[in-house]
């Protein structure tokens, strides 16, 4: 697993984020850094909405 350091210093998820701000980190996060997966909850929520992971 690597931590891409850059991309988290200057990606920061927001404290309270909404559905839409976590997908859009989420979705970023996993091209540019492999330290973590979509949560599975998260992944299933994008799923229902139709949204590819
Ligand atoms: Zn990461």
């Amino acid at each position: 697993m690597k931590l891409n350091k850059e991309w988290h210093k200057e990606h920061k998820m927001p404290k309270n984020a909404s559905f839409e701000e976590r997908v859009h980190w989420h979705l970023e996060h996993q091209k540019h850094c492999k330290c973590a997966p979509i949560p599975k909850k998260l992944a299933e929520q994008m799923k229902e909405k139709g949204i590819k992971t």
